[in-house]
């Protein structure tokens, strides 16, 4: 056998391994905290890829009903992370980035219809503007059981931010919603999920307690709260197939330890 044949050999058998083990060693016990944007009907050309139709997101909710997931809220994730909660067996949390208008109108009739939980954050200058929720809405979803958070006050990357702009974004952002009669604004999303090392101090310096980034993954206890790990659900191409794949790779991606830093444009 030649010395070619024999290391295509040997890496078939490397693969092979690999699979076995991601196969039928158990899964890792962590929850998943899925990023979505968009819930509509109908919407322009532009939000088209981050919209998932109500139909196919009511079919993602059956699914994870039947697979035994309940809904929790960040918050929640955190008390129980300080031991002042009791988690469900099998817990999962739901986010929207940006804070659209369609979060009020077709997300939180079919969130209440499955008596689930959501996270929503908002871009806090675009609060009012059209197609995005307003202060009425963002109060009466409060109201209505769905947590508030902060996706800075305009959307720019932080990354690459002067000092001072940074904590503008970061502290006036929180502010504006808690004067606004959002309660204590605890958790934030990274605008496009970019980050960098120095963010999760200023983050705790400015009393938010987590935050999500785009980085695919599990969480458990042990992960930063600031740096908390996402699965993407953007406008689904195969079904519910995709969706199930999609939870799949978090778990993968968990298991082999592989820390894929996303930067994406929502
Ligand atoms: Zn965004």
């Amino acid at each position: 056998m030649s010395r070619l044949k024999k290391w295509l050999l040997g890496l078939c058998f490397l693969l092979l391994a690999v699979a076995l083990w991601v196969v039928f060693s158990p899964m890792p016990q962590g929850i998943p905290v899925l990023e979505y944007h968009e819930v509509a009907e109908s919407v322009d050309e532009d939000a088209y890829v981050y919209n998932v139709p109500p139909e196919e997101f009511r079919q993602q909710l059956d699914y994870l009903q039947q697979q035994g997931y309940t809904t929790i809220s960040m918050l929640d994730f955190m008390k129980a992370k300080r031991g002042k909660m009791e988690l469900p067996a099998k817990p999962i949390i739901l986010t929207f980035d940006d804070g659209y208008e369609d979060n009020y109108t077709d997300l939180l009739p079919i969130l209440e219809e499955y008596g689930m939980k959501a996270t929503v954050y908002v871009i806090t200058n675009e609060i009012g503007q059209p197609g995005y929720l307003n202060w009425e809405q963002l109060r009466d979803m409060q109201d209505r059981g769905i947590e508030i958070g902060s996706h800075t006050a305009n959307h720019d990357p932080l990354t690459g931010m002067d000092a001072a702009r940074q904590l503008d974004e970061v502290h006036l952002s929180k502010l504006l919603l808690e004067w606004n009669g959002i309660y204590t604004v605890y958790t934030f999303s990274y605008p496009n999920g970019a980050y960098d090392a120095s963010l999760p101090a200023l983050l705790a310096q400015n009393e938010y307690l987590t935050a999500v980034t785009g980085d695919a993954g599990l969480n458990t206890f042990e992960t930063d709260p600031y740096l908390m790990q996402r699965v993407n659900i953007p406008h689904p191409r195969f079904g519910l197939l995709e969706f199930k794949l999609r939870l799949l790779k978090a778990e993968v991606f968990t298991k082999l330890r592989i820390h894929q830093h996303l930067e994406n444009p929502s």
